[in-house]
């Protein structure tokens, strides 16, 4: 037997927020960050919560790519409001975060299991997926943790386009990136799905042709509202049919050299898509079909399978190019010898990442290693064009 999970009631469009009037509390936790102070958006949440009699407080130092004492911190916070309702505001991190929160209390304390918060996710990035998804990455020292438990997933998730156009051209293209690999991974898992399949497919092609509009003009709420719905659309995708190496290669990099998640998988993404598909070999693959489907589906030259897999593999380069994002791991701020240097460490936290088991082909510690290799020139498109 499969399973396809649909949870949360999601509410989406420029009003979206007006859900919170319907909401029935009394105490409220707003779990966010510093952006969403600055930018006003805690207070368009705070004021529809309180005009309710809501008493709220609110939490709003949690850090990107949340760690073992930022949770420490909620749930601390949480024992001092002890709420009925839990909003998160932000993105992946301040999701993450209170997810976290709320499951390690409830494991650890049975009265906090019985009295679970409502719990509403906002996010303010179009990337993670994680208002949909039974997932919540955590950072325990230099490694990226994901725990993944149905518990994990928020009551209502509320996508208003209005609450990402601030959000800067750099953080829209790691975003945005990470969505399509959401999609890519989810599409060519094992765990795949024709529900899972019917969502990536969707998700892709409103990723390019949408994405660069909202790097080149944050204020087009249309391309915004549409990479909106992509983000979560592929977050149902992959919290269902999970994710492949792209993610736990990225879950290293990121958890070792503080690369930004999204920005981690555009580096490597390509290298994975030649990879499965064999592009060296074959290229027969079922994950070789399954690009050059896609790429079928974006209007691509794909004639025959390779053709499909090196159009798509150009189509991913080319939208980093034209969001100026570096083309491989060499042109970051990660200096050689340290990469080199921890190298082995990456690959053995990659693969025991919880995403590796359902990628299409599986790896070992050598193919991983040549992955990176390779993601640090960033170059497979003339392997897959020969
Ligand atoms: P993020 O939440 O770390 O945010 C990146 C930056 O953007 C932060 O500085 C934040 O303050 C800023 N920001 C957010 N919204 C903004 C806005 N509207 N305007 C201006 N600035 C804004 O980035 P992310 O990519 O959304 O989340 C990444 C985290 O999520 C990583 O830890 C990653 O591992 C995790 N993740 C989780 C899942 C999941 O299913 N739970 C899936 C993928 C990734």
């Amino acid at each position: 037997m499969s399973e396809f999970l649909l949870k949360p009631r999601i509410c989406f469009g420029q009003d979206a927020l007006a859900v919170l009037t319907e909401v029935n509390a009394q105490r409220a936790l707003l779990v966010t960050d510093q952006a969403m102070v600055k930018f006003g958006l805690a207070d368009r949440v705070t004021t529809i919560l309180r005009a309710r009699g809501v008493d709220v407080q609110i939490w709003d130092d949690v850090v990107a790519d949340p760690d073992i004492a930022t949770v420490v911190r909620g749930m601390k916070q949480m024992d001092s409001c002890a709420p009925d309702l839990v909003v998160a505001l932000g993105g992946g991190s301040v999701i993450d975060a209170a997810k976290a929160v709320i499951f390690t209390l409830a494991q650890t304390r049975p009265d906090a299991a019985r009295q679970r918060p409502q719990f509403v996710a906002i996010p303010t990035t179009s990337g993670t997926g994680s208002e949909v998804t039974s997932f919540s990455v955590v950072k325990a020292h230099a490694e990226k943790l994901v725990l993944v438990d149905p518990s994990l997933l928020p009551d209502i998730a509320i996508l208003d386009p209005t609450l990402v156009a601030s959000v800067p051209p750099a953080i829209t293209a790691d975003t945005g990136m990470d969505v399509l690999c959401h999609a890519l991974e989810a599409y060519v898992s094992t765990a795949a799905s024709d529900f899972s399949d019917a969502l990536a497919e969707k998700v892709v092609q409103q990723v390019f042709r949408y994405l660069p509009t909202c790097w080149r003009n944050g204020g087009d709420l249309l391309a915004r509202e549409k990479m909106h719905n992509a983000s979560c659309m592929a977050g149902m995708a992959f919290t269902n049919a999970s994710l492949g190496v792209t993610h736990s290669l990225a879950h290293a990099l990121g958890g070792v050299f503080r690369v930004p998640h999204g920005r981690a998988n555009a580096l490597l993404m390509a290298s994975v898509v030649a990879w499965n598909a064999d592009v060296n070999g074959q290229c027969d693959t079922d994950a070789a079909r399954k690009y050059a489907r896609l790429a079928h589906l974006l209007d691509l030259p794909a004639h025959t399978v390779r053709e499909g897999v090196a159009s798509l593999l150009v189509a991913i380069e080319t939208l980093k190019e034209e969001m100026q994002m570096p083309a491989g791991i060499g042109a970051t701020a990660v200096d050689a010898a340290d990469f080199e240097r921890r190298l082995p460490e990456m690959v053995g936290q990659a693969l025991r990442d919880s995403c590796t088991p359902t990628n299409p082909r599986t790896p070992d510690a050598q193919a991983l290693t040549e992955l990176y290799r390779q993601a640090w020139s960033g170059a497979p498109l003339a392997r897959a064009n020969g």
